[in-house]
């Protein structure tokens, strides 16, 4: 299948992508479970509106599968057992697997202690951080998620243009009685990498100031990060001569650089980059979290109450756009779900085409069953 307009948009089944990307984890030997994970989770990315960390990265994966960068089926390991503190190292496993597993041992020290901290160390791509908050929000606790990126120098700090940071996330998520949780989930750069990905395949175009070039000029062109790139290329952002900006000027920067602090160094996964590096780091997420259980911490009924007033309060407040709506953190997410759960994934055609190569390179067969797949 080939389109003609790379930047023409189309609309993918979610049963039909979690089928196709579970097969093709399933053909690079992932158990079942990971596969049918990675691609549940890859597929939830781009049905919150984050296409970023969704089914854009299969090609990239499997990639990094043969590089030896991540490893299918690695069992993450308890390295410290300490009651309300524990480390989980991954060992390049998948990021998906290793996440429940990091969340899990938090969420059952914070039952037992009222409050845990668990640095997850060596993880394969932890995809959208938003999940883990919300996997502890399921389970009933409040919890923040500071994360870095170990191998992946692709942020320029405030006032500079060479490459020392990553586009380290920040999660916090708030539990909300009988109401969809609240989750803040955000990259600490202007954009994620795979926002530039995203924009390089020809979907979403980049924010005024994304990317600043190697002159300080701030630009919106993924040649920035990845050089020029041809269409059947995974693209790598190690190659182009820029950076992704940090967000928020210098505080935002600060907040980029104390990711590396808290889920590089102090989680044993170490930071982005250093400067006796001979090479580059071999690519991992490292991620702090504490998790603190409300009903040990605060009367449950007052914190609900209290929540939903400030939520109701700040969302009857008066939009600055005639059109617009004041939205809290989590907001945009559950809207964008809603929506394509019932259309589809929007996607543009060269992501959807490289899901198909990808698979036709690992020879899964009778592809044409995913013909379908195209609203
Ligand atoms: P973003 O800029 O789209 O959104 C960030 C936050 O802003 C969300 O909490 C969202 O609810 C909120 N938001 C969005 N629009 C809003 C509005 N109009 N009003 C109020 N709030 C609003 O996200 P991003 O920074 O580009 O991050 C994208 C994803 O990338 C996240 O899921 C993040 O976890 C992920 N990420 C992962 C890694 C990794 O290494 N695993 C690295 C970087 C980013």
């Amino acid at each position: 299948m080939s389109y003609k307009n790379k930047n023409s948009e189309i609309r993918v089944k979610v049963k039909d992508a979690i089928e196709l990307i579970s097969e093709i984890f399933q053909a690079k030997s992932c158990s079942d479970y990971e596969a049918r994970t990675i691609a549940e989770r890859l597929c939830g990315s781009n049905l919150k509106g984050h296409d970023s960390h969704g089914i854009v990265r299969v090609p990239r994966y499997v990639e990094w599968m043969g590089e030896e960068k991540v490893f299918a089926n690695r069992k993450s390991e308890l390295v410290i057992d300490a009651g309300a503190l524990a480390c989980v190292d991954a060992k390049q496993g998948f990021g998906q697997i290793a996440g429940e597993v990091a969340v899990d041992e938090g969420v059952n020290r914070a039952k037992k202690h009222g409050v845990s901290v668990v640095g997850l160390k060596n993880s394969g791509h932890l995809g959208r951080i938003g999940d883990w908050a919300e996997r502890a929000a399921d389970a009933g606790f409040v919890s923040f998620h500071f994360v870095n990126v170990r191998g992946s120098l692709i942020v320029a700090p405030f006032g500079g243009t060479g490459r020392t940071g990553s586009t380290s996330p920040l999660s916090i998520g708030i539990p909300v009685k009988g109401k969809p949780h609240i989750i803040l989930d955000m990259a600490t750069s202007t954009v994620a990498e795979g926002k530039v990905l995203v924009a390089q395949k020809g979907g979403k175009p980049l924010p005024d100031g994304a990317l600043i070039d190697s002159s300080g000029n701030l630009s919106v062109d993924p040649e920035v990060l990845y050089g020029r790139v041809r269409d059947e290329e995974v693209p790598d952002p190690s190659k182009g001569p820029g950076a992704i900006t940090a967000f928020g000027m210098h505080k935002g920067s600060g907040i980029n650089f104390m990711m590396e602090m808290l889920g590089g160094a102090l989680t044993g996964s170490g930071v982005s980059g250093g400067i006796d590096d001979k090479d580059v780091r071999l690519f991992a997420n490292g991620m702090l979290s504490v998790y603190i259980s409300v009903e040990k911490m605060v009367d449950i009924d007052y914190f609900s109450k209290e929540v939903q007033s400030y939520v109701d309060f700040v969302r009857a407040s008066p939009a600055s756009d005639l059109n617009g709506k004041v939205l809290i953190p989590g907001d945009k997410e559950i809207i964008t779900n809603n929506e394509r759960l019932a259309n589809g994934l929007p996607v543009a055609p060269m992501i959807w085409e490289n899901i198909r190569q990808t698979a036709e390179k690992l020879q899964i067969s009778n592809l044409e069953r995913f013909d379908e797949a195209i609203v």
